[in-house]
Parts: structure tokens; C-alpha cells; sequence
């Protein structure tokens, strides 16, 4: 995620009707990110940044695991990594382990960082796929450095100045959702942003049709030139005062609530997440450095509130430290994230369920690409409709990415399961599959957040295979890159071997 190409905004630069106040509605996780981005990215400029949260309606209080631009978030935010993590009970997270989705009993991970290096121009999978048809019996991920640390509980940040084999690896956090919110607060509070604790009863509308004012309990006002609703899932200015319309896309993604539950964290803290399928959805396993967070992802048409709580609490570990509550949702988006002066980020501009721990990424996305076209007030059209393609476009690639987890499921075990081998799978998924079933070819979309190893990882790891792998690998010395294959992957597994465990590393970084 490029943050550095950011310009940040100059109180030299002259701005005819630029914007003087911006309201963030929401001090949620995407308030509060949405507010420090915005400090960060307007710093010495004069503008006047308000959140407003309301006393009486909670945050979602989930959203715990990440990918790894959130790194490059507290790099732009100039947040020393070492102090976040401390203060957010962060852990490391390498990859996710996904535990009986292809089929009962298997288990297949996504990595973060490379899988193998390219060769001769082509993708380290095509060679690991000739490899494989001829006999090879290493997995395509037992090739990739983060795979080797994680199995082992090891972690490890690749020093750019001393390159080793495990130096294409990469990795992200897990953290506690309030005490992130509790730090960008203080983040946003101490370069100038002002913060309202109150609860908007309603909202006000100019004669262009832009909000103009939010109206709180007791009947004070607040004005501003733009508002980014980050206001959760009800979406108070993007949907109930502008009336924009929400895509529903649980055609794709059936799944619509989860039941979550802290526990006490029990054995050794493993620097990934666990996802694993049950009955009627799936369950999260996200652990802290105080606790694990624990859910179950469910279809209500085939389990009810009862019993996904009971499911849930019989498989965790350590004792209960919070009651088991239920969240309901709607996998989906805004038809537009944009309309008027105001944006829509967070829950409100859409979900798509928490599998591949990209929410967070959407609402960073959502504020680079703003940030990147900071409108005057009166923003020009075209801005306003690529903002909106831009977003459009990586909801749609977001979405192929986990319905691909599902769709290729063998599982028929349960109606949930058997529901998976109708469902409808969107034409940009069944071209990729397609596509990649001839010959193993990828062909990339640099806007889609997942990389081609990515894809590789969930396509093997849910038993797509191409009927044969890209007849240009024979080109290669193939032999002489096979046979030294399993030398490569040993010494990844040695490497790690010799890495700090993953307790020890945050124990250094306490
Ligand atoms: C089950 C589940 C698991 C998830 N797991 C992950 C994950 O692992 N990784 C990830 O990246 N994302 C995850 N997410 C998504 C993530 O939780 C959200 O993207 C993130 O928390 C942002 O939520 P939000 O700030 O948009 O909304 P919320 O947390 O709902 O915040 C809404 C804010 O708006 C305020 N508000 C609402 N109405 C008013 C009003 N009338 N007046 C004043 N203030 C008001 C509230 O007080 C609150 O502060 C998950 C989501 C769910 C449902």
C-alpha cells in the first residue's frame, strides 16, 4: 500500500474554496483512522477536523486481525511500530491457517510475503507445478518463508540490509479493536482534532442537497464543508439522509451474522490467525498478547443465535472473559462510497465478512484515495466518479478472493455445505478460474489487494489445480531447479529454526 506517495497538504498552497472543516461521524475504527489519516495528510494546514461519537451507540468492538499494510499505515502516521504494538496488546501474524474447508481433515495456509522466488521470468508456482506432476512431494507453501516461521511459532522482520532466505516474508498484526481506537484517539486528539462525545438525532441538508449540520441529543449543532460517515453499519449520511443504496451480495457470500466471545489465552501464542470451517460457517481463533478473540461466521437460514453460541463456546480454549454476544450483517456495498460531500468508510461503505481480515485495509484504502484527491467544496464531478469506480473496483476483487475460499469447497456434509456446489459465483471468479484451469496463468490486476501468490496459495490450498502447468517452464533447466528444490525448502525450515519464538520476540519488543 504506497502511502509514501501521499503528498501532504502546505498552508502555502492557496486553495480556492478549499475545505475548511471536515466531520468524521463515528469513533470507531474507521473514525479514528479516518481522522489521523486526515490530520496527517492536511498537517500545517489551517482546517478544523471534528470526530463525533455518540455516548450510547457501541462500536462493532470486533475487527482484530490485519494484513500487512497496516505497517506501512503506522509508518505514514509516523506511530513507532514497537509503542503501537505494546500499547494495543498486538501479536504477530504471519499468514492464516485455514483448518477443514477443502475438505474434513485437510488444512491449507495463506501466507503473507512470496512463495518461492520467479525463475527464468515465471512464477515460482509454475515451477513448483511441473515439479509436482512429476513426482515432487513438497507443498507449494512449503516454499514460503512465512509458512516456516509460523509452523514453528517463530517470528522474524526482514532486515533490508541483511538479506537472508526468510527476507521475503512479511507479516501484519493482531490487536485489541478498542485499544486501537483508544490510541488513535489520542493520536488525532493531540495534533488539533476536536472530539465530540455526542449522539446525532439528526442532520440537516443545505438547498444543494449537501449535509450541512449534525444535530445532536441536546439540540446543539455542528457544521462542516465535508463529512465522512463512519457511522457503522446503519450508515446515518451515506444511506438514511442521502438515501444511497446498498448493494447486497449475499448471493455470493451467505453468510449474515457471528457470535464472538474473549477468552483467556491458553498454551503458546501462534503468530497467525486460524480460520476454521464448521457445520455452518466458520470460526476465528485471533490471539493477543492478554487474550484470544474468538467467533463463529454463520448463515442464520441454517443455525440459529442458540446454537452458533454453543458451537462457539465449545470449541475455545481458557476461560471466558466477556459474555457470548451475536453481531448480524450484510455482505455487500454502497452503490456509490462517494455522493456529495460525503464519504463513506467503514462498515457504512460496505462488509464482506471477515475471512481475509480486509476491512481494515478497505477503510486505509478509502482514506489513501481520498486523500489522494483532496476536492475543494464543490468537488469536480470526475473525481468524484473515479474515487467511486476505484473503491467499486476493489470491493469486486475483495469479494472474488473469499468467495473463491468457499466455492471450491468438496465439503457436502451439512445444507450448508451442499448450498456452496449451487451458489452463484461472480463472472470476474469464474473467468480467473477458467483462465487459470488451462494453464496455471494468473492474469494479475495490480489494483487487487491480493497478490498472484495469494491466489496460488487459496486456489492449490482448495485442490484447483490447471491441467497442466505453462509450457514455457520447459524452457528452464528444470532439472537442475528441481532437484534443488527440497535443499531450498529445508533451509527455510533451518532458518527459521534459528529465529527468535514468537512470545520471545514481543517480550524483546516489551
Ligand atoms: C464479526 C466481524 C468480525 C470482523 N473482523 C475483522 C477483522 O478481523 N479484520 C478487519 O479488518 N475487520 C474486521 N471486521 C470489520 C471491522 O470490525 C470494521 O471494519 C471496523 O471495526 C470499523 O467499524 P466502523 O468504525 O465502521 O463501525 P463501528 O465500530 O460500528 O462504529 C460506529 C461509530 O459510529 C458512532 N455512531 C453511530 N451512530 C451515531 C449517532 N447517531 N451519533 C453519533 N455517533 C454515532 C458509534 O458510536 C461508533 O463510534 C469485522 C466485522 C465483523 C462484523
Amino acid at each position: 500500500m504506497n502511502f509514501s506517495a501521499i503528498n501532504t497538504a502546505s498552508d502555502k498552497q492557496t486553495n480556492h474554496g478549499a475545505i475548511q472543516t471536515y466531520v468524521v461521524l463515528g469513533g470507531g475504527t474507521a473514525g479514528w483512522i479516518s481522522a489521523a489519516i486526515l490530520i496527517r495528510s492536511l498537517v500545517n494546514t489551517k482546517v478544523n477536523i471534528h470526530v463525533v461519537e455518540s455516548p450510547h451507540t457501541p462500536t462493532v468492538g470486533v475487527g482484530e486481525a490485519t494484513i500487512p499494510s497496516i505497517m506501512d499505515m503506522l509508518q505514514y502516521l509516523n506511530i513507532p511500530a514497537q509503542d503501537f504494538i505494546n500499547k494495543t496488546n498486538a501479536t504477530f501474524k504471519l499468514a492464516i491457517k485455514f483448518t477443514d474447508w477443502y475438505a474434513k481433515g485437510a488444512h491449507y495456509w495463506h501466507p503473507f510475503g512470496y512463495i518461492g522466488n520467479e525463475i527464468d521470468g515465471k512464477p515460482f508456482y509454475q515451477h513448483w507445478l511441473k515439479y509436482q506432476q512429476q513426482g515432487g512431494a513438497l507443498s507449494f507453501t512449503d516454499f514460503s518463508p512465512a509458512i516456516a516461521l509460523a509452523k514453528q511459532n517463530k517470528f522474524f522482520i526482514p532486515d533490508p540490509k541483511q538479506p537472508t532466505n526468510l527476507s521475503s516474508s512479511s507479516y501484519a498484526l493482531h490487536f485489541d479493536a478498542a485499544l486501537v481506537a483508544k490510541y488513535l484517539q489520542h493520536y488525532c486528539e493531540t495534533r488539533g482534532v476536536k472530539i465530540h462525545k455526542a449522539h446525532v438525532k439528526d442532520v440537516k441538508r443545505d438547498n444543494t442537497g449537501n449535509i450541512g449540520q449534525l444535530i445532536f441529543n441536546d439540540n446543539k449543532t455542528l457544521s462542516g464543508d465535508f463529512f465522512i460517515d463512519c457511522s457503522g453499519q446503519q450508515g446515518l449520511l451515506i444511506g438514511k439522509t442521502l438515501r444511497v443504496g446498498y448493494e447486497n451480495w449475499q448471493q455470493y457470500l451467505p453468510v449474515d451474522s457471528a457470535a464472538v466471545v474473549q477468552t483467556e489465552n491458553s498454551g503458546a501464542l501462534p503468530p497467525y490467525t486460524e480460520s476454521i470451517a464448521h457445520a455452518h460457517g466458520w470460526r476465528w481463533r485471533i490471539p493477543l498478547q492478554n487474550r484470544t478473540g474468538n467467533g463463529y461466521v454463520y448463515c442464520s437460514d441454517f443455525c440459529d443465535d442458540n446454537a452458533a453460541m454453543r458451537l462457539l463456546e465449545s470449541n475455545v480454549f481458557g476461560e471466558k472473559l466477556t459474555d457470548t454476544r451475536c453481531l448480524k450483517f450484510t455482505t455487500g456495498m454502497r452503490d456509490k462510497c462517494w455522493e456529495k460531500n460525503c464519504l463513506a468508510v467503514g462498515l457504512s461503505s460496505g462488509f464482506l465478512e471477515p475471512l481475509e481480515s480486509t476491512s481494515i485495509y478497505l477503510i486505509m484504502r478509502a482514506m489513501l484515495n481520498f486523500v489522494q484527491s483532496i476536492p475543494t467544496k464543490d468537488p469536480s464531478p470526475f473525481t468524484v466518479s473515479e474515487y467511486n469506480r476505484l473503491m467499486r473496483h476493489e470491493y469486486h476483487c475483495i469479494r472474488d478472493f473469499i468467495v473463491l475460499h468457499y466455492c471450491a469447497t468438496t465439503r457436502k456434509d451439512t445444507p450448508y455445505w451442499q448450498m456452496w456446489q449451487s451458489l452463484s459465483i461472480p463472472d470476474s471468479l469464474q473467468t480467473k478460474i477458467a483462465l487459470f484451469k488451462e494453464y496455471g496463468r494468473l492474469y494479475q490486476d495490480k489494483s487487487d489487494l491480493f497478490s498472484q501468490d495469494s491466489w496460488y496459495a487459496v486456489l492449490e490450498g482448495m485442490g484447483v489445480r490447471p491441467n497442466a502447468y505453462d509450457p514455457v517452464v520447459d524452457a528452464s533447466v528444470a532439472e537442475k531447479i528441481h532437484s534443488a528444490l527440497p535443499s531450498a525448502a529445508e533451509a527455510l525450515i533451518d532458518s527459521a529454526g534459528k529465529a527468535l519464538g514468537h512470545e520471545e520476540y514481543l517480550e524483546r519488543i516489551r
